[in-house]
């Protein structure tokens, strides 16, 4: 049997029947991490000796007839900015490229403690900031769909890496999209859980009012179990909530007769390709064939939702970057005359061009004389399209709309021009200045053969009814299209 590309469940039947071994899957799983990766550049750095010695211990543990806990044995692929105790985390940052954290993120902790194994920390653009992937100081990875074309951004190495096989389940950073935009970009599911729903302890903050830990699979049901795992309230991080944790894997039963589906007409008008309409319209005819009843909504503030994103995002990322100076952490710049100086070189040879345009930005909303007029109206603006989302939500009970107004582009296509990059994020910021849970499902082609994702958009805290309503559409309308890769 084929022991990559299997999901957890039947992993986990073919480990326990003896048809294959935790270490088995998991050397499968680097010989073809070894073939494809120089083609796809999604690994920055691979754990293999310490993988596979805990793919041993888990196998010698299940012939003690242990209870297997709900992540055993399986490889998992993290996003190279979040903290792995001794394991090199980089942030796809020259800044950080030799930088081995001293503990790992509760994520990661969990994820552990749940039997998963930790197989290598994928390429993202540098500190997350960007929406192709092509900001990484390691290169940029290529969409496995078309090795021409991005993967999207900036988890775009746990995308990729999903869609190739290389993995069974990865971990992202979603701050305005780059859970989501990657996994409509290589057609795989992008879960962006509820503000405050996955501690961001030892996740390398970029805008810390925004960011979510998010969790990258094939199934509706791989999501869902590494959500159960990941979740829940965390001492460490103060913003963490202590909302109860539903069993995500049994929320996927039943149906969705009845389903409210609000379709916001702000989501499909100028800027959104032909193709992503039509297939994002199929997809949403497709939930009412299932028994969903459509209602149009309205988002009206989501006009200004990337001006007010690349001033909030930028205001924090300004902030959160000033750590990385050349004394604490990384990279240092050598031969400096003084301290200012030493702070200066190490900043300007260590950041890439994005980091730093982001920076100077941040720094300017936020110095005096310009506060009022773009941070604290941005902030304004938020509280608008939050409530956007509390008003839409007393007419529906989830949104549908398109991930991404495009499908994957070409490597190059973009890269001049910073604000048709930034469109790319369109759909998807809003959720996160609004705080609320996101998923990106695969659910058709592009007239180029590139998979396409629709964006389902639930109330605060609502991830079950997302995995559900995508898990119902994930049996009723299965993929086709399968990726061939070798
Ligand atoms: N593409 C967006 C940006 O560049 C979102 C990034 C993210 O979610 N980390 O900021």
């Amino acid at each position: 049997m084929d022991i990559v590309g299997l999901t957890i469940e039947k992993l986990h039947k073919a480990i326990k029947s003896k048809e294959t071994t935790v270490t088995e899957v998991c050397q499968a799983t680097f010989d073809r991490i070894e073939k494809l990766n120089p083609k796809l550049n999604a690994f920055l750095t691979l754990t293999q000796e310490k993988a596979l010695a805990r793919a041993k211990t888990l196998d010698t543990q299940l012939s003690n007839d242990l209870e297997m806990p709900s992540l055993f044995g399986v490889p998992i692929a993290v996003k190279d900015n979040i903290c792995t105790e001794a394991v090199r985390t980089t942030c796809g940052s020259k800044i950080l490229e030799n930088f081995i954290p001293p503990y790992s993120a509760t994520a990661i902790t969990k994820l552990e403690e749940a039997g998963a194994i930790i197989i290598g920390k994928t390429n993202c653009d540098e500190f997350a900031m960007g929406s192709s992937n092509e900001n990484s100081a390691y290169g940029p990875v290529h969409n496995p769909w078309d090795l021409t074309c991005v993967p999207g951004g900036s988890s775009g190495g746990s995308a990729a890496a999903i869609a190739a096989d290389l993995c069974v389940v990865a971990l992202g950073s979603d701050t305005g999209g780059s859970v989501r935009e990657p996994a409509s970009f290589c057609g795989v599911f992008g879960l962006k859980p509820t503000y405050g729903r996955v501690s961001r302890y030892g996740l390398v903050a970029f805008g810390s009012s925004l960011d979510q830990i998010g969790q990258f699979g094939k199934t509706t049901s791989d999501v869902a179990r590494v959500l159960s795992v990941v979740a829940g309230r965390d001492l460490h991080d103060a913003t963490s909530s202590n909302c109860d944790v539903p069993n995500y894997l049994a929320s996927l039963n039943g149906d969705i007769k009845g389903l409210r589906v609000g379709i916001p007409k702000e989501a499909f008008g100028i800027g959104l390709s032909k193709d992503v309409k039509s297939v994002v319209e199929t997809a949403i005819k497709n939930l009412e064939a299932l028994g969903a009843i459509t209602v149009e909504v309205t988002l009206p503030h989501s006009e200004y939702a990337i001006a007010d994103y690349y001033i909030i995002a930028t205001a924090e990322a300004s902030a959160n970057l000033a750590r990385f100076d050349g004394v604490r952490y990384g990279f240092r710049a050598e031969n400096n005359k003084n301290l200012s100086d030493l702070y200066r070189y190490t900043r300007d040879l260590g950041f890439g061009a994005e980091v730093k345009r982001r920076i100077m930005l941040g720094t300017y909303v936020l110095s005096s004389g310009y506060y009022d007029a773009y941070y604290l109206k941005a902030q304004k603006v938020r509280t608008l399209i939050e409530q956007d989302f509390h008003s839409a939500f007393a007419q529906c009970d989830i949104i549908a709309m398109p991930t991404a107004p495009i499908p994957a582009f070409k490597l190059g296509e973009k890269t001049e021009d910073p604000l048709e990059m930034y469109l790319a994020d369109i759909y998807t910021v809003t959720l996160n200045l609004a705080g609320v849970p996101g998923l990106s499902m695969p659910c058709g082609f592009s007239r180029e053969g590139l998979p396409i994702g629709c964006q389902l958009v639930a109330p605060h805290f609502q991830e079950a009814k997302l995995l559900q309503v995508a898990n119902i559409y994930e049996y009723a309308y299965p993929n086709t299209k399968h990726l061939l890769l070798s």
